[in-house]
């Protein structure tokens, strides 16, 4: 039997999905007491409280979660960054995969706004193949795309996903495509009335091709806290398979010998500019306060 599971939180209601109806719940006293609260996205068990009302029981425990957008259990995060308009940007990419890598979510690269390229747009051309030859997976799309659904709806199906990016790469556009009843504001419409879009949205699991996608895209934080400088290279796919063959164990591809990481970037087979991201994200790390334990 499918287990239940919250998909959206409003006022102090927990709407928990049992396979057919919606259910408004309370959360038990004794989660928030144990520094736990239910999130969107979280398998739970719950009691009926009356006729239209529940109460949770138990949370199950989650697979990870993210703060912006509050979810749990997300297996796929659209990594959306636009060809132009921002500028296409490999360190932001890079900074994103870090991050999302490191929270056991399966990345796609979602390049929008590809109707701005140009013939002369070689960089980015080159950079795009290069992601593609370590393993992600990288769609291109713009707002007139009709075959949107085909191209991404294998990739969601039966599973639980969020947009991140920065601002103005066309999230909202692209979930309007992918979800039309949303009706998101984008860029131009927000911008006119002066304020931030999404402020006052809750977060809430849509049905998309199979699965079920955020509502509310956001990006989960972009720092590296919780990454230790030992852990870092696991999360750049290429460089993980590579250090199996790096004379040291826990090797950091800085200045040890017989480093299998940087003879592949002085030889052309490791992106130069994966390689100095790696080093700058790794001096980020180095850099932090240290942690109390
Ligand atoms: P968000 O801030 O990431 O949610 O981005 P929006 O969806 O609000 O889009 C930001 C701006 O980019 C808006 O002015 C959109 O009209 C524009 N935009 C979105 N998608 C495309 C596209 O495929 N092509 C072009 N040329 N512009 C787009
Ligand atoms: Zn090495």
């Amino acid at each position: 039997m499918p287990q239940a599971q919250i998909r959206k939180a409003i006022s102090g209601f927990y709407y928990v999905y049992d396979g057919q109806n919606l259910l408004p719940c309370k959360g038990r006293g004794v989660f928030r007491n144990r520094g736990i609260s239910p999130l969107v996205g979280d398998y739970v068990d719950y009691e009926k409280a009356g006729e239209n009302e529940g109460v949770i029981t138990i949370i199950h425990e989650r697979k990870n979660e993210l703060v912006r957008p509050p979810v749990s259990n997300v297996d796929l995060a659209l990594l959306v960054f636009s060809a132009k308009e921002p500028e296409f940007s490999p360190h932001l990419l890079d900074r994103f995969l870090v991050v999302i890598e490191s929270h056991h979510i399966e990345p796609i690269i979602c390049i929008t706004k590809n109707d701005l390229m140009t013939e002369q747009d070689e960089l980015y051309r080159e950079m795009i193949a290069y992601y593609e030859s370590i393993g992600y997976t990288v769609i291109s799309t713009s707002r007139e795309d009709d075959g949107i659904i085909d191209k991404l709806g294998p990739h969601l199906s039966g599973k639980i996903s969020v947009l991140a990016g920065q601002s103005g790469v066309g999230k909202s556009s692209l979930l309007n495509m992918l979800v039309p009843d949303l009706n998101l504001k984008t860029g131009e419409i927000s911008e006119a009335l002066g304020r931030g879009k999404h402020t006052t949205r809750h977060v809430e699991l849509v049905e998309v091709a199979g699965g079920l996608i955020a509502d509310t895209p956001g990006f989960s934080s972009l720092d590296f806290d919780h990454i230790d400088k030992e852990d870092l290279s696991a999360n750049f796919i290429e460089f993980d398979r590579l250090s199996q063959a790096c004379k040291f164990r826990g090797c950091l591809h800085v200045k040890e010998p017989k480093c299998a990481v940087k003879t592949a970037v002085e030889n052309g087979e490791v992106a130069k500019s994966r390689y100095e991201n790696y080093l700058q994200f790794l001096q980020e790390i180095m850099d932090r306060k240290p942690r109390y334990e």
